[in-house]
């Protein structure tokens, strides 16, 4: 019975100590808690571990009904209930592991008013039996998270989560929050549009960690660049994450005949087997896990001091969730990315194979993972300008601020590509954008006309990846922008004005002086 345990001060803070034992409130919190108390549709921004879980579990403590909670991580539910039952709180969670049985008593506890907190997955939620039996309920709040996963926009799409529209159409009148640690923000407008919200509250907390260092490095010679590395760092733990299961199991087997204590992890081992590196992990009997993205979810460590990867990863989306691993207790850590174009390549075909629902979302996602790794700016910049946070000042904590490139007078060249993006009204890619610069005679070029603008062949001098690097380098710093919603083309970005009417100067780096990716033959896919 939890209204024994129900606190005498009805207020946020008192559930928050009751339940949980902290005092106070992080950043944002209560605000949030607040927003869904008032009945409003809510969206949170917040980043891994910022304390998403409170912002909707103490309002199902205080609403009078029940909340859902849809979440598409059926393997980490199980245990998220338990620790909330642990806490004295009315947790329960259906899908499709428990028989006929365990469900069906579940559902009599939920009817019965015994229950604040119902988890379950998009599939079980939206079959016609389980909406009769939601009709049923005294719902208070429907609660989504990695909402993410609802927009087409987002890194992880999955279509079945489309279908939580119905929820709001079958329950105009209850509230929604939908969370999520990651989206950019075309994302984050889609997944209120999607879920059918109604003028919501959108919380953002800051996701900048400045006790992580950012550096890129070329993926050239990467055996010994983090033997080297590591031997910079004993005694420290630290995963490299790999894009292959057989490439963590090769690159453990190289780093043991180092020395080293390293072990890997991946989706393609048992789950005993799993569970035991990981063990062996927090313990730090291993201390290098070699791994590939299945791992880190749900694993609090904290004093995980270094993050490698030894691939580029896909999106920026999961490089922050990645090397967000690493200094959890606020201690410096460093982050490494090895860049390749060989792993683009890898990556392109693995995309064009798997032909994704939205396949040029997660292309455009990749250049912009690649437009990073290119960067000659401030990377902590780009990262948080991605999820739409300013940064004032460079941070003094990435390889570009410790290691300043060599720029020159750039304006020009931004103003030539500007105001070519403004004679074609916005409306072309890179790639057709940089022809009319360079004066092609393309079928493109001819057929829309556009060797008659103004700005045609204003960039002849320059070769075709020579403005591909300035673009990218434009972009990264906010002079132009890429609308991944109208067919990628290209268009003025926040200084897009100032560069083109107040004469605001831009440096730029040669694309020689950028750190120079080696190009390696792509090797046999396994
Ligand atoms: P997220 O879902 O955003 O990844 P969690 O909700 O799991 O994060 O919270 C991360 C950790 O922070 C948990 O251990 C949680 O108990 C803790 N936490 C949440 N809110 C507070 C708070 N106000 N004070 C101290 N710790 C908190
Ligand atoms: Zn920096």
């Amino acid at each position: 019975n939890t209204d024994s345990s129900t606190p005498s001060d009805r207020s946020p803070v008192a559930y928050l100590k009751r339940y949980y034992g902290y005092d106070h409130f992080r950043p944002m919190q209560e605000a949030i808690i607040q927003s869904v108390l008032a009945g409003k549709d809510t969206v949170v921004l917040m980043p891994t571990g910022g304390g998403k879980s409170v912002c909707f579990q103490i309002p199902a403590l205080m609403l009078p009904g029940i909340t859902v909670v849809v979440s598409p991580l059926i393997a980490l539910m199980k245990d998220q209930v338990e620790a909330l039952q642990l806490n004295g709180v009315a947790a329960v969670y259906l899908n499709s592991t428990q028989s006929a049985r365990e469900q069906r008593q579940i559902e009599d506890d939920c009817l019965a008013g015994k229950i604040k907190l119902l988890y379950t997955s998009p599939e079980k939620l939206l079959s016609e039996s389980f909406f009769i039996f939601l009709q049923q309920l005294n719902l208070s709040l429907f609660a989504i998270d990695e909402a993410h996963c609802i927009s087409s926009w987002g890194h992880d799409f999955r279509p079945e989560y489309t279908q939580l529209h119905a929820l709001r159409a079958q329950f105009p009148a209850i509230p929604m929050i939908a969370l999520t640690a990651t989206a950019d923000k075309l994302t984050r407008q889609d997944i209120a549009t999607r879920l059918g919200m109604v003028d919501p509250q959108v919380f953002v907390a800051s996701f900048n960690r400045p006790n992580l260092s950012l550096q890129v490095l070329p993926g050239t010679n990467r055996l010994q660049q983090i033997v080297r590395l590591l031997q910079m760092k004993p005694d420290t733990s630290g995963i490299i994450y790999c894009l292959s299961r057989k490439a963590t199991e090769n690159l453990a087997a190289k780093l043991q005949e180092k020395g080293l204590m390293a072990g890997f992890y991946h989706a393609g081992m048992s789950n005993s087997e799993r569970s035991m590196v990981q063990e062996m992990f927090l313990k730090d009997d291993i201390r290098i896990m070699c791994a590939t993205i299945a791992f880190g979810m749900g694993i609090d460590k904290s004093n995980v001091r270094w993050v490698i990867h030894y691939n580029m990863p896909k999106n920026m989306e999961g490089f922050y969730q990645e090397i967000g691993r690493a200094g959890r207790d606020g201690s410096p850590a460093d982050t490494v990315l090895f860049y390749s174009f060989a792993d683009v390549a890898t990556y392109k075909d693995m995309l064009s194979e798997a032909k994704p629902a939205n396949l040029g979302v997660q292309l455009a996602k990749l250049e912009r993972m690649q437009q990073y790794a290119d960067a000659h700016t401030c990377r902590r910049r780009i990262l948080l300008s991605y999820f739409s946070e300013e940064l004032t000042e460079p941070c003094g904590n990435c390889d570009v601020c410790r290691n300043p490139r060599v720029t020159f007078d750039g304006t020009i060249l931004a103003q030539k590509a500007l105001s070519a993006i403004v004679r074609v009204q916005e409306r072309v890619p890179m790639n057709l954008l940089i022809d009319i610069l360079r004066g092609s005679r393309s079928q493109t070029v001819l057929q829309y006309g556009y060797d008659k603008v103004k700005t045609y062949g204003a960039g002849k001098d320059l070769k075709f990846d020579e403005w591909r690097s300035y673009l990218h380098q434009l972009i990264n710093i906010g002079v132009i922008e890429i609308a991944y919603d109208q067919h990628y083309a290209l268009k003025k970005g926040i200084l897009g004005d100032a560069v083109l009417f107040e004469g605001r100067k831009i440096e730029l780096v040669r694309p020689e002086d950028v750190l120079k990716p080696v190009v390696e033959k792509p090797k046999a896919k396994n």
